[in-house]
């Protein structure tokens, strides 16, 4: 039996999605950027898709800029606000803000830009999660500076399904004078009026996300520029991207996240997932060895860990990979950071380091995360898996 419990990770591509892909993907080659009939119409197909994740996240169609993903449009927003800080330094009535504040549980993408940043000069700042997996917004009140450049918390955590305070997060931000920066990736695929994120966050600045968490192709993804907030230029190039952003448009993609996003908004989502959930917290119930590690609020992404004794967790390298061998697809941290160091040392995932669990804890520990497709017999065979994998010693 195979199931696949990494929606977290890659969702499959809808069936519309793909159509809706294939229609213009041998027909429509014409490079969006060219003055002929050809290409008029490659942009004249992009700007409808535009359009419609406009709609969808109910934000303005010019706040929708095209990325290869959630991961580029992150590096954009914080290596452009810098570099232009360092440039507007040569001024010598410019106020410095030399800080950039970050939640320690973000994805790697924010993280290790931040790490590149800090080769620059910049200084970052993490705020930590409190033991239940969240931001806490007195945290904030309490380090922010008035050098603080950007602060950027992830609306819905990848590892462990918690969610943040958004709203208020970003008008502590706003009130310092600082921008506001929130990777919504996971926070997407609840559907539905979830998708309203241009409204929802109306006070964030900058949101990101990828296509492949949404039922959407990978290669694409988007950041919404709110609030007038600055955006200046990163892949440096051609126009495309109102300028901004240089390199020949992805048009498939293009469409494949704007139809992802339309069936997403229609689709109640959340639903499937918070029952999936309730058949998980009770199948918990009834088996002791497997425990939740932190209540998550969008419960398609839970974080257990199992009951392992000293010797078994000595015996089992990966748990996720004792899984993989039984058929069941799952992760131990977010998918971009389970590769091992060069020496082959496994890296504990920094989010459940920063909540608090111990080592022991988070090798005992794997993602179980939900798609549309998941059902209560994926979980059912989960624990089936979960007494083999127990029994072994
Ligand atoms: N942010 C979060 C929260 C994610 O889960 C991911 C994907 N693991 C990313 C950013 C990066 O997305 P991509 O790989 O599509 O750039």
């Amino acid at each position: 039996m195979k199931v696949y419990l990494d929606g977290a990770a890659n969702t499959p591509l809808d069936k519309d999605v793909f159509k809706a892909m294939k229609k213009v993907m041998p027909g429509y080659f014409g490079n969006s950027f060219s003055t002929h009939s050809f290409g008029i119409k490659s942009m004249q197909i992009m700007e409808e898709s535009r359009n419609k994740v406009a709609k969808a996240l109910g934000t303005d169609i010019d706040n929708v800029y095209f990325t290869s993903g959630a991961t580029e449009a992150n590096n954009w927003v914080l290596k452009s606000l810098y570099l232009k800080e360092l440039e507007q330094r040569k001024n010598p009535k410019h106020v410095k803000r030399n800080r950039i504040i970050i939640s320690a549980i973000e994805h790697s993408s924010i993280i290790h830009c931040c790490k590149d940043l800090e080769l620059l000069g910049a200084e970052i700042v993490y705020l930590k999660p409190n033991h239940l997996g969240r931001i806490v917004s007195t945290d904030l009140i309490n380090i922010i500076t008035e050098d603080v450049l950007v602060v950027a918390v992830m609306a819905v955590n990848n590892e462990i399904g918690t969610k943040n305070d958004i709203p208020r997060l970003a008008k502590i931000a706003h009130k310092n004078g600082s921008y506001f920066l929130s990777d919504c990736t996971q926070f997407l695929s609840y559907g539905e009026k979830y998708v309203k994120i241009g409204k929802i966050f109306k006070d964030a600045d900058y949101l990101t996300f990828s296509g492949h968490k949404i039922y959407g192709p990978t290669g694409i993804g988007c950041l919404i520029v709110q609030n007038n907030a600055p955006i200046y230029s990163f892949i440096s190039g051609g126009a495309q991207e109102q300028g901004k952003r240089g390199g020949t448009s992805n048009l498939a993609g293009i469409v494949g996240i704007g139809e992802a996003l339309e069936k997403l908004s229609k689709r109640k989502d959340y639903e499937h997932y918070e029952k999936l959930y309730n058949y998980l917290s009770l199948k918990c119930k009834e088996n002791p060895e497997v425990h939740i590690n932190f209540k998550p609020d969008h419960k398609n992404i839970v974080n257990v860990s199992l009951s392992l004794s000293d010797n078994q967790r000595k015996a089992i390298y990966s748990l996720a990979q004792e899984f993989d061998w039984h058929g069941i697809a799952c992760s131990e941290s977010s998918a971009c950071d389970a590769v091992p160091t060069e020496d082959g040392e496994k890296i504990p995932s920094h989010v459940l380091v920063a909540c608090g669990l111990t080592r022991e804890q988070i090798n005992s520990s794997v993602r179980l995360s939900f798609t549309r497709f998941t059902s209560t017999k994926d979980i059912d065979y989960f624990f089936e898996v979960v007494k083999k994998i127990m029994k072994i010693m």
